[in-house]
This record gives C-alpha cells, sequence and structure tokens, in this order.
C-alpha cells in the first residue's frame, strides 16, 4: 500500500522545512505549496490523504484555499487542517466553521500534529506501533 500522502501548505521557509522533516521521517509522502492558488492545484491534482493548510498565505488565504478545495468534486471531502499562529478566542471555532475539519495553533506541537494527522490517514505507515526487533 502507498505511503499516505500529506499535502504541506507553507510559505516560510523554515515551517515547511519542519513540518517536511518531521512527517518524512514517520513515513509519509510529502506534497509541498507555498501559495493558495497552488494548493488548490496540488490538492485536486494529486488527491491527497490530507492538507496541512497554514492560514497566511501571501495570495489568497488559506480559508479561501479550503472554500476551492471543498467546490471541487474531487477533494470535497479531503481533510483540511488549520494550521495559523492567530491564536486567539474564539478562534478554534471560527476555523471549524469556516469547514476545516481541525485546528492546530503555531508553534505547532509535533506530537499534537502527528495525531491529528494519523487520525486522517490509514495508519498503516505512520502512527502506529512498531512490532519490537527480535534478538
Ligand atoms: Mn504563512
Amino acid at each position: 500500500m502507498p505511503a499516505d500522502t500529506v499535502l504541506i501548505v507553507e510559505d516560510n521557509e523554515r515551517s515547511m522545512k519542519l513540518f517536511r522533516d518531521v512527517l518524512e521521517v514517520r513515513g509519509y509522502r510529502t506534497l509541498e505549496a507555498t501559495t493558495g492558488e497552488r494548493a488548490v492545484e496540488l490538492a485536486t491534482r494529486h488527491l491527497p490523504d490530507v492538507v496541512l493548510m497554514d492560514v497566511q498565505l501571501p495570495d489568497v488565504d488559506g480559508v479561501e484555499a479550503l472554500r476551492r478545495i471543498r467546490t471541487d468534486a474531487r477533494t470535497a471531502f479531503t481533510p483540511v487542517v488549520a494550521v495559523t499562529a492567530q491564536a486567539m478566542d474564539g478562534d478554534r471555532e471560527r476555523f471549524l466553521c469556516a469547514g476545516f475539519d481541525a485546528y492546530l495553533p503555531k508553534p505547532v506541537d509535533v506530537s499534537e500534529l502527528l495525531g491529528v494527522l494519523a487520525a486522517y490517514c490509514r495508519g498503516d505507515v505512520a502512527g502506529g506501533a512498531r512490532e519490537p526487533a527480535e534478538n
């Protein structure tokens, strides 16, 4: 079975590297977009298992990119997780109301990130407990 694929949408180079490194170590396949337009393009072309969506992007923001992803039948039900530094009261509710499946405040807690992704993936590669090696 192929690895679960995560589309990472993030315009900050250091955040992108962090997400990429964490996910690849756990066996996920990753796709990367640094703009909202590109995110929509990659999501509809590659049909990732889950999208990690930064909200502040240089062109259309993550909320608009999500709206476009939702209006395409191929990706209408793709899980999309909002990632944002806007950690004010009510933000979680606001992003969930906008149609995101989950919300992760920045700075992202790595174990929380992996937990959220595992919930939307098949779990055959990442997140599963490995059998201890026999010796
Ligand atoms: Mn950003």
